[in-house]
This record gives structure tokens, C-alpha cells and sequence, in this order.
């Protein structure tokens, strides 16, 4: 056999995803790649029922539909108190996992460094590998994830080009302070790089966290490629809708590099998807108060089984402390790995093994996610109950 590509040999596939494969296979319930399991707001069902029959069906223009384009503008531009260009600011992509790849492929040259707090989420790691970047971990330090800024600092020193910032952060539920973020933008100021956001949590923010902007603090938008998703949005993983905001310089490349990726995303999709978008603002507090809610009640559930967690400011994600359990004669020798295994087998709930989140070594976190039914986390918390100690 010819040989591969030496690229495809230095990763993996998403641990995340073949969680999710294993979950299937053994009918666990899956709370392991997060993604909702009840339906998109009907207002966006019935539009894409409509677009069945209206189209379209072809091709949107290759940089996102242009009243889609307009929609995030309206959306965005309010967010950050800026106007944004819908058409020289903006590229729709095929989901936030292209909107980062895009980005890392516009921005890198092979051999550039750049910055990457850990945890982190997975894909920036292939995206690195992919764009031939060379990623730079900063600790995020559990339990409350705090990171110092003079390795920040000492990154740029040492030549990073860029740093990226997942806010609110996955898989640890971090919402960056404004503060925090004021202190990166000026360094990132400072040494002239970019700020490379993934926004894609950004409404599900618990009070009395907020989420900033990095793309609205002063200076900085010049500085900042903001990647984001209508998936969590709007309940529509599946629909592989994403885009990115950054200066039109930015932009400008990013187009040239989405174009010859995937050229476009579903048109059908897109069409419907502005109807979500036109929602008023009542839409994002409901978003806000349903995912506070099951954050609250499966947290609370997890409190009276007694297992150890952190407290999400912000996406759906909790990390478990599983260290109590690995400390048991019949989990000797276990990773992370093994024991989501063995969970999804014996317990029949599927969460991700936190080690392929951190870049230490680090092995005692498991994460599960909380966007489901409550029906369905009674019924993960109901199984859950067996690990009781
Ligand atoms: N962001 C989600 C997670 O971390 C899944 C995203 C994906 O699989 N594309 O589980």
C-alpha cells in the first residue's frame, strides 16, 4: 500500500464523537458530545418546510447567502455596539468546526505558534496539526480555571501569532472575565496578533456571569477573528451552519480558503436559519433560563448521588472528578478512557474522558453535557445512581 500523508498520521480521530459512536452501540444514553436532543424552535421547522418547496436548492453564493450574511451583521453589530459589513466582514461556514479551520488556515504559515489554553476543546488540536500551526498550551488551572497571563505574555515573546480563546469555555464552563479579556487584548495589542475567539456558547451564559465580547472591547476588533455557530443557538448541530466575523483583510483570505473547502453550506439550511436569527431578544433570555434550569436540576441531581463537579458559568458541559473512583481496587490501573468505557457498558450513560481535553497529564475528569429532556436526565441521573459509593 502507498503510503499516507505523515499529517493524518499525528492525530486521531474526535475522541468526542466516537464516544458518541460507542454510546449507539450499546443504547447508553449519551451525554458525552454535546448536542441538544429536542427540537429547534418551530418558527425555523416550518420555514425549512416552506423552503423544501421554495428552494433553494442550489448553490447560495459561495461566502453565505446574502440575507444571512445580513442577519448576523444586524445580530453581531448590536452585540458589540459596531457596524459590521455583511458582505466584506462576514463568511458563512459549514459549521463553527469550519469556522476555526478556516480561520487557523488563513492566519498560519506552517511553523507559527499559537497560544491555546488547556483544557481545550479538541479540535484545535487538528486544526493546528491541520494548518501546520504549532500549538502553545497556557494552563487553565481547575478548580476555578484561572491561567497567569505572564505565560500569555511569555508566548507572544516567544513569537505566537495568535491566541485562541473559547468563551464560555468547553469543556470547563469558564466565562472569561471582562478583566481577563482586557488583559489578553492588550497584550495582544502590544505584540500586534490575533485574537482568535470560538464563541459558539455565547448565550448560554448562567447568571451572574456575562459574556464579553473580545471583537467589542476598545482597539480590538482590528485584532480579533471571532468564529462562531447557529448550533447551540438555535438547537441545529446537525444543520452545520457557522461563520466568522473578523476585519475584511481577514475575511478576504478566509473566503479564498472556504471557498476551495466546502464552497458553500446547505442552502435550504441557511434560508430557514435567517428566521431564527430575526427572533427578538426574548428568544436568547428563554435560551438562557431553559439551559440555567437543566443545569440546575442536573447538578442537583448530581449533589444527591454525591459526585464531585465543577459548576458551569457558561456552555452545558460539567466535568466530574472521578477521582474517587479510580482511587477503588477494581478501577486500579484505569484511565479516563476505560472508565467512560466501562460506564457506557455497565453504568449505560456516555460521558468524554477529560484527557483529551488537557494537554497535562491530567486524568481524572470526566465530562457530560446537560442538553437533553428532562425526561432523559432523569433517566441518565436514575443510572448514574449506581456509582454511588
Ligand atoms: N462542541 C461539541 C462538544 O464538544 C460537539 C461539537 C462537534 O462534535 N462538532 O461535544
Amino acid at each position: 500500500m502507498p503510503q499516507l500523508s505523515n499529517r493524518v498520521k499525528t492525530f486521531t480521530d474526535s475522541v468526542i464523537r466516537r464516544m458518541t459512536r460507542i454510546s449507539d452501540e450499546y443504547n447508553a444514553i449519551n451525554l458525552s458530545q454535546g448536542f441538544p436532543d429536542f427540537d429547534p424552535p418551530k418558527e425555523i421547522l416550518d420555514k425549512l418546510a416552506e423552503v423544501a418547496y421554495k428552494g433553494p436548492h442550489q448553490y447560495s453564493v459561495t461566502f453565505g447567502a446574502d440575507n444571512l450574511r445580513e442577519a448576523l451583521a444586524r445580530k453581531q453589530s448590536k452585540a458589540i455596539n459596531r457596524q459590521i459589513d455583511s458582505q466584506k466582514e462576514i463568511v458563512v461556514t459549514c459549521g463553527g468546526t469550519e469556522a476555526m479551520m478556516c480561520t487557523m488556515m488563513t492566519i498560519c504559515n506552517p511553523g507559527d505558534k499559537v497560544l491555546v489554553f488547556s483544557p481545550f476543546y479538541e479540535n484545535y488540536g487538528a486544526d493546528a496539526i491541520l494548518s501546520g500551526a504549532e500549538p502553545i498550551y497556557i494552563p487553565l488551572v481547575p478548580p476555578d480555571y484561572h491561567f497567569d497571563i505572564n505565560l500569555v505574555e511569555k508566548g507572544f515573546k516567544d513569537g505566537a501569532k495568535a491566541i485562541i480563546i473559547c468563551n464560555p469555555s468547553n469543556p470547563c464552563g469558564k466565562v472569561f472575565t471582562r478583566e481577563e479579556l482586557e488583559a489578553i487584548g492588550r497584550l495582544v495589542l502590544k505584540y500586534d496578533v490575533y485574537a482568535v475567539t470560538d464563541e459558539v456558547y455565547e448565550h448560554l451564559v448562567y447568571e451572574p456571569y456575562k459574556h464579553t465580547y473580545m471583537s467589542s472591547l476598545p482597539d480590538m476588533y482590528e485584532h480579533t477573528i471571532t468564529c462562531n455557530s447557529l448550533s447551540k443557538t438555535f438547537s441545529i448541530t446537525g444543520w452545520r451552519l457557522g461563520y466568522i466575523i473578523a476585519p475584511e483583510e481577514v475575511i478576504d483570505g478566509a473566503k479564498k480558503v472556504h471557498d476551495f473547502l466546502t464552497v458553500g453550506a446547505a442552502a435550504p439550511l441557511q434560508e430557514a436559519a435567517v428566521i431564527g436569527l430575526n427572533f427578538p431578544e426574548t428568544y436568547y433570555d428563554g435560551l438562557k433560563k431553559l439551559y440555567t434550569e437543566k443545569r440546575d436540576y442536573f447538578l442537583a441531581g448530581l449533589d444527591r448521588i454525591g459526585l464531585e463537579h465543577n459548576i458551569p458559568q457558561g456552555t452545558y458541559f460539567v466535568l466530574l472528578d472521578i477521582q474517587q473512583f479510580l482511587n477503588l481496587p477494581q478501577f486500579s490501573g484505569y484511565t479516563d478512557l476505560m472508565f467512560c468505557e466501562w460506564m457506557i457498558k455497565e453504568i449505560g450513560v456516555a460521558a468524554v474522558p477529560g484527557s483529551s481535553f488537557f494537554k497535562e497529564d491530567v486524568n481524572n475528569f470526566i465530562r457530560l453535557h446537560f442538553a437533553r429532556e428532562k425526561s432523559t436526565l432523569d433517566k441518565a441521573l436514575a443510572r448514574l445512581e449506581k456509582l454511588k459509593l
